[in-house]
């Protein structure tokens, strides 16, 4: 099959958080099962760009309200990430150095959108599946089957898949002639509560829907910040497949990110190093438990409870563990985490803003990582937590409660909690502390989660046997 992957983000080219992994992880997979796989980004103006060659595959044109944009599709040349990589430039919208956060982002994602849509509909054969990633694609399904232009794509099966419905792009009918002509009679796919919003519109138009983990799939039923009723209406196109890591770039025995590599046979020491190593950049003490927390710094997560629960932390259950904050987001919760380190020299510290390479060596060397979520489609940190010996303390819900077992459990391995309460996640740190003091069981744990299989081949099977079902007899 030919399939194209259309997102806003995709690594190691541009990564705001896990919906970058997936879209640069899937479509290896997919083409190891012998499909044919292209992904298509806006060229957002990063690293990547700049150290690869790149050809000009294809250049177009359209009109978005009363302007006339040019856009030029690029390929990286050496296929180094092994499928085929496309950008789309489009002068004065896309040629930014962030992915989001710019007050013209719906012109920019729309005119992206319609670019990819203008470029397809130019090749002289048709692809098997477009498969468009959160509410910034979701415009796509609804302009191939209704928008006149492009009526000739009508009959390609569309794929949404959902990596987190709380951002769904709303944009004012008054900006609904940035959307190429389309048949008015379809306006009400393009509505959702008097807004155009490109989400439900994908969820309404796509063949097929899936969201990252199938917890959350039941969730959105009750829990999709208004959309609950459409869910419940097309829940018969809906499904839910996990997302899976990718094992070679998340792999502790060859992570060139991390001080010391080490296997589930040597991972008592090779943790023993790697937290050193941070301890000692970070001034903490080695030899207490130390939990972690990397992300975004918003709601979601429940990053506004991390301040309180550290301190409460440190002064109830006393100075017996160390706490390493990494994440950016919400100014009041970075003010406060950095406010703290003063109070808790030694025994917390945080580092706000985005790094790649001191998240793996947190991965490797702590003995927990907090995710206190209040919403999580699916969750890799807790994945990635597991392939390196991490133990996930994970609130129950989405993706973290289909991948993490309470190790009071049978076969359990984890912390499990089910409130988003300074006091939940505080009392499941007491016994993260007691826990940590049994070097057996602790032991034990760490070799039974590095054994843990959470890569890509059963879910890109999945994905597979979503489209075969969209393709016509
Ligand atoms: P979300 O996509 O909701 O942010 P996920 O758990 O699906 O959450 O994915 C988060 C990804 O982003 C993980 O790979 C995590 O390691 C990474 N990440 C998040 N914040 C940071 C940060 N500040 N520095 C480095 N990596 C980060």
């Amino acid at each position: 099959m030919e399939i194209i992957h259309v997102s806003a983000e995709c690594y190691p080219y541009a990564k705001v958080g896990g919906l970058a992994d997936v879209v640069g992880t899937l479509p290896k997979y997919q083409l190891k099962l012998g499909h044919f796989v292209k992904v298509v980004i806006p060229m957002h103006r990063t690293k990547f760009l700049y150290e690869h060659e790149w050809t000009v595959e294809h250049k177009g044109g359209f009109m978005m309200g009363s302007n006339h944009f040019d856009y030029t599709i690029i390929k990286e040349k050496s296929n180094e990430l092994d499928f085929d990589l496309y950008c789309v430039d489009i002068y004065g919208l896309l040629d930014r150095e962030n992915v989001y956060s710019y007050d013209d982002d719906t012109e920019r994602f729309t005119a992206f959108q319609v670019a990819v849509v203008d470029w397809i509909s130019k090749w002289q054969h048709r692809p098997d599946v477009v498969h468009v990633h959160d509410h910034h694609t979701g415009l796509i399904p609804f302009m191939m089957k209704h928008c006149y232009a492009y009526s000739h794509l009508a009959d390609v099966p569309t794929i949404l898949t959902i990596h987190n419905a709380q951002y769904q792009g709303w944009m004012s009918w008054d900006n609904s002639n940035y959307i190429p002509t389309f048949d008015t009679w379809q306006w009400g796919l393009l509505d959702w509560d008097n807004m155009i919003n490109p989400l439900a519109c994908a969820v309404k138009c796509a063949d097929r829907v899936s969201t990252v983990s199938p917890s959350y799939m039941e969730e959105l039923k009750t829990n999709a910040n208004g959309l609950e009723q459409l869910f419940k209406a097309e829940f018969f196109k809906c499904s839910g497949i996990l997302n899976g890591i990718d094992t070679e770039v998340w792999n502790p025995e060859k992570d060139t990110y991390i001080l010391d590599n080490y296997s589930d046979k040597d991972a008592d020491a090779g943790k023993k190093l790697n937290k050193k190593k941070l301890c000692k950049d970070f001034n903490l003490n080695p030899n207490l438990p130390l939990f972690i927390f990397i992300g975004r710094l918003v709601g979601e997560k429940a990053a506004d409870l991390l301040p309180q629960t550290i301190s409460d932390s440190l002064h109830q259950i006393g100075n017996k563990m160390s706490f390493l904050i990494l994440g950016s987001g919400d100014r009041r919760v970075e003010d406060q985490l950095t406010y703290l380190t003063g109070s808790f020299a030694g025994y917390y510290n945080s580092k706000i803003g985005y790094n790649e390479k001191l998240s793996h060596q947190m991965y490797a060397g702590a003995d927990f990582i907090l995710m206190p979520s209040r919403v999580e489609p699916c969750g890799l940190n807790q994945m990635y937590a597991l392939r390196y010996g991490t133990i996930p303390m994970v609130r129950s819900t989405g993706g973290l409660k289909d991948t993490v077992i309470d190790f009071g459990e049978p076969g359990g391995y984890g912390i499990r909690f089910n409130h988003a309460s300074v006091w939940d996640i505080t009392y499941s740190i007491h016994r993260a502390v007691e826990l940590y003091d049994d070097t057996e069981k602790m032991t034990a744990l760490r070799k039974q989660v590095m054994a843990i299989d959470n890569s890509w081949e059963q879910s890109a099977e999945k994905y597979i046997a979503l489209y075969e079902a969209t393709q016509k007899k």
